[in-house]
């Protein structure tokens, strides 16, 4: 016999449980025979596959491409240095493939041990008491409770049932929720049963009771996994424009190394001068580490998220971050602490403080039965736990009273309202809570002091004038009603001459770091949208307390408007400096992120619940809870926040500003040296001077400057300023005019001018004329190369510096806020320390020993760029602020 086909009772002792649950001691038993509760990962590749990919991508082949030629050039003409050339080209590739995998390994481990962060907890039945244990740890056997919004963690057969209805879209591709109950259900499919809740898929609505009968691998989603796993993560757009960069590059590095190639053999020149020209343009231009340090830029930024709460699910999340101009926000518990407690009350007639309630004979004694039972909290290690509106009114009731409902329906942001039905003696009592505007058709009577009464107008405009006065204090308004049924009434029929019992005020204290956070917001131009389904007036008292609002009128928006405008109205409406969305339905949310973005903005919103989740997919940026959110929710979403607090999401866009100032930061420093690089062959090629630098040198160069230095460049934390000026443009490219300019045109040209200078001045002084041929063994030659590679060395060094911001001054950035910069400085200085100082550098790299003079002319022309690049700086200040 199937689960499915068995009843409840049978489906107990088929799987060896109670209606208690297992005990702890038999979970771990369990546990220890089943198996942890999740969905193997398909084999990764391997560590060696993945070492080895990086030494086929395209720059590596490049240089594969630039080694073959050396090797080519000392077939046909041995003697000339070529193979050993040849052999250190090979050096650096495998050097730059092993920190390029080092660095990718860095990036992945820092994603991974995010996933961790976000454990799914489950509320499970263990030894005749409700537990919160973690998804992955349950077993066959376990019964667990689930509810609207929870993902259905592993096989489950419903036991108890209260409306619960299932979204089978991951499982069966149908996203209309189907009903489910605890009957048997012999003739359907495993997966079609109308008892059974299949590991994957999500609760739409409504709570049920289900024991779990396969876990992990063994489930249905389990049998499928393989064909579930999507491939990692996607590429961004900020990587696509790296990959779309690196090809220019190597087409521009090959291209200019063959054409100077061809000019060179058909002018006449030996086979092994002209190759060392194709060679040298074809490593200079490499820039060899870039798209690991794009991602590992990425990644680290994604970690310093994680420490500020916020969980980035997807890469492309941190990018798109950056350029967020408008963030749409709930209200409770993002604004604020969604710590309610209730305040005020109107009851009878009279507006009282909550603790008066009781006071007020029959109406209060009513109100406060009604408080106690229309929730759906749950005792989980004996701490109230589910929606805080419900715990403050439960609280103000005296407790969780006894008893449990016996059918209900559940609330949800269109009706704004709900029922629980519970049983007495001879009759049913109907238990209602919700708006005002949601209750008071539906009620025909009123409770008073001593009695029920029919309702009034006068009742009516009294209880609305009331809820006005305690929303304008930012208070969220709950109205009781009860009535009492003959057992049997159609469900359609319950919510209807109801007795209106009175109203709650609940306070809920905004978050302390939320009015700074939405300062913040306003000077990064940054626009902050309230999208509430709560009262109108408490939407905007609270926008007022947090600083969203400060204009005397604000646009505010209700869900029923909402409804008549069309795109276009919504749109216009959108250009409202100041606008909130108020009793907004969660479907709603959608059209207005929609609106948004067909206005050119990139939006953010933020959400918790099930019917939030096409807003947060359509969003540029999901943003979901981690606290009070569902999963189904989390998983619409790119990003969650732990702690739910609006003020972690402008965290996070200052960090997804920074890593894109990052990235430009390097990519400034690494393409700055190709200059000096590329100039040496110019000259050589067009005036016949002495070669400036080899080479090898050259490749000394690249490894000195574009890993680790570059590194630091990479994870620069972000600077205040980056909040202070508006959003980039999403059109706004990573690699533009400006970037290229100021490094092919600027900075490279001053690198190159002064490494020239050296070579030129050491070899003048040592006697060289104009025109006159130099061996590459003289020690004049090796002196003044030597020199010249020093020079950008050192002009590296102190660009470090100047590329840490674009138009900052060098001098105002503290070298203590980032510890790579000094380590890759050192780098820096180890390496040229090791070529010119060691015999083996020495060999390698055709150097020779400096003396003071040489060292410094390269501190002169290195702090000649700083201060060049200082003024610049100034102009672009002042540029600006004229
Ligand atoms: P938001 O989360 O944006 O503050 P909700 O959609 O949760 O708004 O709530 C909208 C309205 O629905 C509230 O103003 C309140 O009147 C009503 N409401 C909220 N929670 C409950 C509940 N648990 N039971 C009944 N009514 C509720
Ligand atoms: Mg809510």
């Amino acid at each position: 016999m199937r689960i499915q086909d068995l009843s409840v009772d049978a489906v107990y002792d088929a799987l060896a449980t109670t209606p208690e649950g297992l005990s702890a001691a038999e979970a771990a038993r369990r546990l220890a025979e089943y198996g942890r509760n999740q969905v193997e990962r398909i084999a990764p590749v391997s560590l060696l596959r993945r070492f080895a990919r990086q030494f086929i991508h395209l720059f590596a082949v490049v240089l594969w491409l630039a080694a073959a030629m050396a090797f080519v050039a000392e077939t046909f003409q041995p003697g000339q240095g070529m193979g050993t050339l040849g052999i250190a080209i090979i050096l650096v590739i495998v050097i730059n493939g092993s920190f390029s995998f080092f660095q990718e390994y860095r990036s992945e481990r820092a994603l991974e041990s995010l996933v961790l962060l976000l454990p799914l907890n489950v509320k499970a039945r263990r030894g005749g008491a409700l537990v919160e244990v973690a998804a992955t740890e349950l077993v066959p056997g376990d019964i667990v409770v689930l509810e609207e919004g929870n993902a259905v963690p592993a096989d489950c057969r419903v036991i108890r049932s209260m409306g619960v209805q299932v979204n089978l879209a991951s499982i069966t591709g149908e996203s209309v929720p189907v009903v489910r109950d605890a009957e048997a259900d012999p003739k359907a499919e495993p997966s079609a049963a109308r008892n059974i809740l299949p590991a994957g898929a999500d609760i739409a609505a409504g709570e049920a009771e289900a024991v779990i009968f396969a876990t992990g691998m063994r489930t249905m989603l389990g049998a499928i996994a393989h064909l579930t796993q999507t491939a990692g993560q996607q590429t961004s757009p900020l990587q696509k424009e790296v990959i779309r960069l690196s090809r220019i590059i190597s087409v521009m590095a090959v291209g200019s190394g063959l054409a100077f190639f061809a000019i060179g053999m058909s002018g006449g020149m030996e086979i092994w001068h002209a190759s060392i020209f194709a060679i040298g343009l074809m490593v200079a231009n490499v820039p060899e580490g870039l798209l690991p340090t794009v991602t590992l830029a990425l990644a680290m930024a994604s970690r310093r998220l994680a420490a500020k709460n916020v969980l980035v699910r997807k890469l492309t999340g941190v990018e798109t971050l950056g350029s967020t101009t408008v963030i749409c926000t709930d209200k409770t518990g993002t604004l604020t602490e969604n710590r309610m407690q209730a305040k005020q009350a109107f009851i009878a007639g009279q507006l009282v403080e909550a603790s008066a309630v009781a006071e007020a004979g029959l109406a209060g004694k009513l109100a406060l039965e009604t408080a106690g039972l229309c929730q759906t909290l749950d005792v989980v290690d004996h701490q109230l736990v589910g929606d805080p509106t419900e715990i403050a009114l439960v609280q103000l009731a005296g407790g969780k009273p006894g008893g449990e409902p016996v059918d209900g329906i559940s609330f949800d942001s269109t009706r704004r309202r709900m029922s629980l039905l519970y049983a007495q003696a001879d009759t049913v009592v109907l238990h209602v809570k919700g708006a005002l505007e949601s209750l008071l058709p539906l009620c025909d009577r009123i409770a008073a002091t001593d009695g029920v009464q029919t309702i009034t107008e006068a009742d009516r405009e009294a209880l609305s004038q009331a809820e006005i006065h305690m929303a304008e204090a930012g208070m969220r308004v709950l109205a009781l009603a009860r009535r009492e049924m003959v057992p049997g009434t159609a469900k359609e029929e319950w919510e209807s001459n109801l007795v209106l019992l009175g109203l709650i005020g609940l306070q809920d204290p905004p978050r302390p770091a939320v009015p700074d956070a939405v300062a913040r917001c306003r000077k990064a131009g940054i626009k902050v949208v309230m999208v509430t389904g709560d009262h109108p007036r408490t939407a905007e008292a609270v926008a007022r307390q947090v600083g969203l609002v400060t204009r005397p009128h604000p646009r505010i928006i209700v869900g029923d408007h909402l409804e008549r405008m069309n795109k276009t109205q919504l749109q216009l409406a959108l250009d409202a400096p100041e606008i909130i969305f108020a009793r907004t339905r969660a479907d709603q949310k959608w059209r207005i992120v929609e609106a948004l973005q067909a206005k050119g903005e990139v939006v953010a919103v933020t959400g918790d619940g099930v019917n939030d989740a096409p807003a947060l997919k359509q969003a540029d940026i999901g943003i979901a809870m981690g606290a009070s959110g569902t999963d189904v929710a989390r998983q619409a979403a790119d990003m969650v926040l732990l702690d739910d607090n609006f003020a972690s999401i402008v965290a996070a866009i200052e960090e997804g500003r920074a890593v894109f100032d990052n990235i430009r930061k390097f990519l400034t420093y690494i393409l700055t040296s190709n200059i000096p690089e590329i100039v040496p062959y110019l000259l050589f090629a067009v005036f016949n001077v002495p070669l400036g630098l080899t080479v090898a040198q050259i490749l000394a160069i690249d490894l000195g400057t574009d890993m680790v230095p570059a590194l630091a460049l990479a994870v620069e934390r972000p600077h205040p300023e980056v909040m202070n000026r508006p959003p980039r443009r999403r059109s706004e490219r990573l690699i533009d005019t400006g970037l290229l300019i100021r490094a092919y045109g600027f900075l490279g040209p001053l690198q190159a001018a002064g490494a020239m200078a050296a070579f030129f001045i050491v070899l003048a002084g040592g006697g060289w004329s104009w025109g006159q041929e130099l061996a590459t063994d003289a020690p004049l030659y090796l002196h003044a190369t030597t020199a010249c590679l020093a020079t950008v060395v050192v002009m590296q060094m102190a660009n470090l510096f100047a590329c840490r911001s674009h138009d900052r001054s060098a001098f105002r950035f503290s070298p203590h806020t980032n510890r790579l910069i000094p380590i890759g400085l050192a780098f820096e200085a180890a390496l040229i320390a090791a070529l010119v100082y060691t015999p083996v550098g020495n060999a390698l790299f055709a150097t020779t020993l400096l003396d003071v003079n040489d060292w410094l002319r390269a501190g002169l022309f290195a702090l000649l760029l700083l201060l060049a690049e200082e003024a610049r700086k100034l102009i672009v200040r002042q540029f600006r602020a004229g």
